[in-house]
């Protein structure tokens, strides 16, 4: 048996379904180009004449080099002949190279949902594949409730997959549609199923992850003989998601030695690939996914930290640079000197290099509330920081920065001189309530005094507008930076009595790159104020070392 495994993605029509997705024609045709360059075999599109976008994406596809396109769709209807159903020829008027036809398998859902009579359901199913046949390259049936019908009536969901593989499907694909089936139910009926006279080489598995085993579930049906997976990107799909190709493809690869169209190479771009998908949907990536996630390869505490440094297989399951991911260790106050100490490592820097008057003049600018003369070296002065309120471990961009400050790397791109802001509620001529923030700032840019004003829906948009007209001037990239989430928390300062406020501000380049950086300080504006500067800096430290 082939030990090549097929990868078909449904993101762009199961994912398409999830509450809260609504993807435009061009999103579709960027993760289309994303899936293809991945190197995934099969791109379901969409559902041709369900909705105007998909009508749209089959109109002008995009041009695929590796993939097939595919469209979804159902079987005839009962009454109607194949070739005289309108829905079947919606699906079959546009340009693809295969099509999914969507039939029913569960003899309770045949009677109860479809009405029709069990014999009728087969005709449809046969009778559409063969129709479909006629008309394009390939035929896949997605046989619907396959495991619940085989639970409930064994002989007839057979009869139902018998009937699309007679009819020519290259692949019949068994869809645990409710995702209740457990990995090794999965495993003894995919089992049942090739002896039942359906080849491996022919099969496929769809499944859902409403018990949170999408993954286990695919990886098991390949382990029983299918040679066909599908899924989604991050696992996009309605309720609880589809099978996440992010996990199933690493593991296919790395883990069991199947061959997939994701070679080595592709495969370091499974990291970005999950990450356009959040930028399409305007979501923060969740850090913890497995292989993809900012977290997935971060450690944090200080004997886990050491035990990396001399050999990463000790906590790590895979490479991370496989997956195109990268390992983070986390700075934090519970973690010891080595966390620091591999940090600064990875910047290509250590800790003798930190000198004693580079860390006095950071503290002193830093109006941190604290003496710059009890500072010892810069491991001393996160922890005295992150008792201020300070959280490193969820800012990597300003440990870096305040890293590089005390070694003297990073200049000092602006200076605000000083600031006022003035905040204004009124009722607009059509007598809706406004709020308008207005800041007025100086800024000191290579030794140039600048005074601008900024108009925004709060404080800190104003502020960020007023400062960003001075500083694009100088530096025109700038324009590129998006702030693309901004939280605040009330932090217990363990080092004073008053209640500090922690300004987290997640920042993109428009090119994939994200940052985090932090301010704290009683008062918000000030907090976000600190987090927004440590933020352009960044940028403007990153861009100088291109
Ligand atoms: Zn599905």
């Amino acid at each position: 048996m082939t030990n090549r495994v097929t990868l078909y993605d449904t993101t762009l029509r199961d994912g398409a379904q999830t509450q809260g997705v609504d993807f435009s024609t061009a999103d579709k045709q960027r993760i289309a180009r994303e899936l293809d360059a991945l190197g995934i075999d099969y791109i379901e599109g969409g559902w041709p004449g369900a909705n105007p976008t998909d009508d749209a994406f089959f109109a002008a596809p995009p041009v695929l080099s590796n993939a097939r396109l595919a469209a979804f769709g159902m079987t005839r209807r009962s009454g109607r002949s194949a070739d005289n159903d309108p829905g079947l020829a919606a699906i079959l008027s546009v340009a693809v190279d295969a099509v999914t036809l969507v039939g029913k398998c569960w003899d309770f859902h045949v009677t109860m949902a479809l009405g029709v009579s069990l014999e009728e359901s087969l005709a449809m199913i046969g009778q559409s594949v063969a129709h479909a046949g006629s008309k394009v390259k390939e035929v896949l049936f997605d046989a619907e409730h396959f495991f619940d019908g085989y639970k409930a009536n064994r002989e007839y969901a057979l009869d139902a997959v018998r009937a699309a593989y007679e009819a020519g499907a290259r692949w019949i694909v068994l869809c645990d549609t409710n995702g209740g089936t457990l990995p090794h139910q999965v495993r003894d009926i995919v089992t049942d199923v090739i002896a039942a006279g359906i080849p491996g080489s022919h099969l496929g598995i769809h499944c859902h992850n409403d018990s949170e085993l999408a993954v286990a579930n695919s990886l098991a049906a390949v382990e029983a003989g299918a040679r066909q997976i599908q899924g989604s990107i991050n696992g996009l799909g309605e309720r609880c998601g589809n099978a996440n190709l992010m996990s199933i493809i690493p593991s296919l690869v790395l883990k069991m030695g199947f061959k997939t169209g994701v070679t080595a190479e592709r495969l370091t771009h499974l990291t970005a690939v999950s990450r356009v998908l959040d930028e399409v949907l305007d979501r923060a990536p969740e850090r913890q996914r497995p292989y993809v996630g900012e977290s997935a390869f971060a450690h944090k505490g200080g004997l886990h930290v050491s035990a990396v440094a001399k050999d990463p297989r000790s906590y790590e399951h895979v490479d991370p640079t496989l997956v195109g991911n990268s390992r983070h260790i986390v700075v934090s106050d519970q973690a010891g000197r080595s966390n620091i100490v591999a940090r600064l490592a990875d910047m290509g820097c250590s800790l003798d290099d930190v000198r004693r008057d580079g860390l006095m003049a950071v503290v002193e600018q830093m109006d941190a509330g604290f003496d710059s003369r009890e500072v010892v070296d810069l491991v001393d002065l996160v922890k005295r920081l992150e008792h201020q309120g300070y959280a490193y471990d969820q800012a990597a961009a300003s440990f870096e920065l305040l890293a590089r400050r005390v070694l003297g790397q990073v200049p000092s791109y602006f200076q605000v001189e000083r600031y006022r802001v003035i905040d204004e509620r009124r009722k607009s001529a059509e007598g809706h309530w406004l709020t308008l923030s207005e800041a007025t700032i100086r800024v000191v840019v290579d030794g140039q005094s600048h005074a601008e004003v900024g108009e925004g829906n709060g404080p800190v948009h104003a502020f960020d507008v007023a400062l960003r007209k001075v500083l694009t001037r100088v530096y025109p990239a700038l324009t590129d930076l998006e702030l693309t989430d901004y939280r605040v928390r009330i932090v217990e300062s363990t080092a004073g009595t008053e209640a500090k406020t922690r300004v987290t501000i997640e920042s993109s380049d428009g090119k994939g790159n994200v940052w985090v950086t932090v301010g704290v300080h009683t008062n918000v504006l000030e907090a976000s104020l600190e987090a927004l500067q440590d933020s352009i800096s960044f940028m403007l430290y990153r861009i100088s070392q291109q």
